[in-house]
């Protein structure tokens, strides 16, 4: 069974897969001391890893250093395969927020040994998204704020411009290698300040025009 994505204006729609967008912001690349990549990361959730606000979402037993990472969230409105920059807007049904959770340890653990790190970011509950908004109701998301607190602290702090590869570029390289469908959810990457969470910690991640999600970890 397909998790689906919720709307504010009451809309459902199943979602088959979330494709992730790795090292986009310069800041966040540093922070952990990766490489700028040649030609863009891009990795999946399955639909498993999906968490609708309202929900707990619990810690995965096998990390011991799970991470959080606040990022604009695209959903898909209709199918495309190799869509052009300047028509990937027309694909665009909408625009929430979601928090990538990592289990760093592990992919760190992963990363060392050349191997895929699927794991430490695929697992069960690792994408809490907030209600979706339609995309008209947005408007332009190619500067707008993002950030992250956890219990009230601010973590996280940044603005879509600082991305390397906008929304647009993303979503036009990604359909070269996956068919987009309708419901298919787009992680854009972290701004900088990722650090790990504890059972009982609140966090809120809020995008300018675009929404806010709560949830806390246990
Ligand atoms: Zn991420």
């Amino acid at each position: 069974m397909l998790s689906k994505l919720e709307f504010e204006n009451g809309d459902r729609i199943e979602c088959a897969k979330v494709v992730c967008m790795a090292r986009n912001y310069v800041a966040h690349i540093k922070e952990l001391n990766n490489a700028r990549p040649k030609r863009p990361i891009f990795f999946m959730k399955p639909s498993t890893s999906i968490v609708n606000e309202g929900k707990r979402v619990l810690l995965p037993s096998f990390s011991s250093d799970v991470h959080h990472e606040v990022e604009l969230a695209v959903v898909i409105g209709k199918s495309g395969k190799s869509i052009p920059k300047e028509k990937v807007n027309d694909f665009i049904l909408g625009y929430g927020v979601a928090v990538d959770l990592t289990a760093r340890d592990v992919q760190q653990e992963m990363k060392d040994g050349g191997y895929p790190w699927e794991i430490a970011k695929a697992f069960d509950q690792s994408c809490p998204v907030s209600k979706f908004r339609l995309r008209d109701d947005v408007g332009s998301v190619d500067n707008i704020a993002i950030s992250l607190d956890v219990n009230g602290e601010r973590r996280q702090d940044g603005r879509t411009e600082q991305m390397i590869y906008s929304v647009a570029d993303m979503i036009s390289e990604m359909s070269t290698y996956f068919t987009l469908n309708r419901g298919d959810l787009i992680l854009t990457g972290t701004p900088s300040g990722v650090a790990k969470l504890s059972s009982g910690d609140i966090l809120k991640g809020d995008i300018e025009n675009v929404g806010s999600l709560n949830f806390e970890v246990i």
